[in-house]
């Protein structure tokens, strides 16, 4: 028997305003020659699949424009009928973000926006969000052999990526893929298609480069690109004999003594890996050297020689394009229009400025390699600790003052990576939640003097909005309200750990 009625009715008025509101978008976006696809669609299910197969959203409908004007009227029908909106580029947001990270939010789906061309004179790339950074890395080669400091996995969009950082193995050197902007096109909350640069909109340009989720929808990019470097040195070591924890430690001091003054051409990860899909080593060192293999050779030796005698070194000369290719394991740098892939999994990152105390190493090593760690993670897990800082890094050369991107003080960025499945057929556990924890607690605990923070472009949707705001952020953020207040008031661009999200006066 039904005691309590009325949540059971007010339930259903509220479904149907709700069903309402979506007849009324769809109206909205189709009178307004907006392509969209809703969730009577065929094809609304195939579309709305994230790449993290673990946080799956459902949009109220996926607007698929092909121009500014088009992202700009999808945004008034979303303010039209009170909707939150989030841009989806190339949909790698670990918690599904580009798709709302809830349901209901109106998505504009960013992927007809392909444009890639190069000023010859200047070498500034405008790039569409709807680029994929393979596809991107072929397009600028092809072009005068230019490049972009981008990160490795050639599916992931310059979209998200390029608005919340962008670390790969030539970031040291080049800097964060967010550094070479130096213009947007951008649609704002109020509609407005908005020229974004640091001379014309300070605030805004400051803000979406480190923030940009939410602060606008970007439509174009404006990129710095470089010449890529005529030769690369890629480079893996591993350690037979280094079975202990103390000469696991040996060998990771040595590496963060030579990492703190390694020149820029050095790209550096440390990695822990337990996986089944063909990763040989348990514990490497690997990178890259942008220069001729005489100069890494006299770089790197120091630090051979504080490693054991029977390391293992595998080394060899690599092009631009050759290298990357070498980064995704072999795979082709060219991603498709219909790209599908997916995995299940669960991250967490810690960025540290203060190099890693021995007692810190200590404890991470002895839980990875734990009866405990073993018991507890899933099936495959990685700990991927890249090398971000050091005196001679181009990415702690910029001031805060440049960017919203906050942590250009980290020496170490540590990915902590389980991953369920790569089928997408086995949920991810709830057991991995604790295992990752514990990875990061073993890290974090032995140095609580530490101002540890986190990688905006791994969003760990198990942080707090504030938990969020003050690791993404840290004293950036109250400017970061600041700016939100004046141009988005209403929280039009929103996900559960955008600014604003949390605070008392937004409600
Ligand atoms: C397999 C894999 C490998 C990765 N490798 C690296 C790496 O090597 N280095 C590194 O730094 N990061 C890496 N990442 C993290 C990646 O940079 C972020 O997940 C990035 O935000 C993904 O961008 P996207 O456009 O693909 O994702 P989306 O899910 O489409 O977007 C991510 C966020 O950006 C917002 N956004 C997207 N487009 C726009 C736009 N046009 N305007 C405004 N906001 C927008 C979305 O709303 C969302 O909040 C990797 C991620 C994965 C899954």
């Amino acid at each position: 028997m039904q005691f309590f009625p009325l949540p059971g009715l007010c339930a259903l008025s509220a479904a149907a305003s709700q069903h309402e509101r979506f007849l009324a978008l769809s109206d909205c976006l189709a009178s307004n020659s907006v392509p969209a696809l809703t969730v009577t669609s065929a094809n609304y299910s195939s579309a709305i699949e994230p790449f993290n197969l673990r946080t799956p959203w459902y949009p109220s409908a996926l607007a698929i424009p092909a121009n500014a004007k088009q992202v700009s009227a999808a945004v008034k029908c979303a303010t039209k009928y009170d909707l939150k909106v989030a841009a989806l580029s190339g949909g790698h947001s670990y918690a599904a973000y580009g798709l709302g990270g809830a349901n209901g939010s109106l998505v504009v789906d960013m992927k007809q926006f392909t444009k890639l061309e190069v000023d010859d004179a200047s070498g500034i790339a405008k790039i569409g969000p709807g680029m994929r950074l393979g596809n991107i890395a072929l397009g600028l080669y092809a072009k005068g052999e230019r490049a972009l400091p981008h990160g490795l996995c050639p599916g992931v969009g310059i979209g998200g990526h390029a608005l919340h950082g962008g670390f790969g193995f030539a970031s040291r050197m080049w800097g964060l893929t967010l550094d070479t902007i130096v213009s947007m096109e951008v649609v704002l909350a109020n509609g407005s298609i908005t020229e974004v640069t640091k001379s014309s909109n300070p605030d805004l340009f400051w803000a979406l480069r480190g923030a940009g989720d939410s602060f606008g929808i970007v439509t174009e990019f404006r990129m710095q690109t470089v010449p890529a470097p005529s030769n690369g040195v890629l480079w893996n070591y591993t350690f037979p004999s280094a079975t202990s924890i103390v000469s696991k430690i040996a060998i990771l001091t040595a590496a963060q003594n030579f990492a703190l003054t390694a020149p820029p051409e050095i790209g550096l990860r440390i990695l822990f890996v337990i996986s089944s899909v063909g990763l040989t080593a348990d514990f490497q060192i690997y990178g890259s050297y942008w220069g001729s293999r005489d100069d890494f050779d006299s770089v790197i030796a120091p630090l051979l020689q504080e490693w054991p005698e029977d390391t293992v070194g595998v080394v060899a000369n690599r092009d631009w394009l050759d290298a990357l290719i070498s980064f995704n394991n072999g795979g082709s740098l060219e991603e498709p229009a219909d790209y599908n892939q997916h995995a299940v999994f669960y991250a967490k990152s810690i960025m540290t400025p203060d190099p890693i105390t021995n007692a810190s190493w200590s404890s991470f090593i002895s839980y990875l390699y734990s009866p405990q760690a073993t018991s507890e993670a899933p099936v495959e897990w990685l700990a991927e600790i890249d090398l971000y800082g050091g005196r001679h890094s181009k990415i702690a050369s910029f001031s805060t003052e440049d960017a919203a991107y906050a942590a250009r003080d980290t020496l170490w960025t540590f990915q902590l990576y389980s991953v369920s499945d790569l089928t997408g057929s086995v949920p991810y556990p709830k057991h991995g939640f604790a295992f990752v924890d514990k990875m990061s607690e073993s890290i974090t605990a032995p140095m609580p003097d530490t101002r540890f923070m986190a990688y905006p472009n791994y969003v760990d949707d198990a942080y707090t909005p504030e938990e969020a705001h003050r690791r993404y952020f840290g004293k950036q953020y109250q400017r970061l309200k600041e700016i939100k207040r004046k141009v988005d008031p209403k929280m039009r661009f929103w996900n559960p750990q955008a600014v604003g999200v949390g605070e008392g006066f937004w409600g």
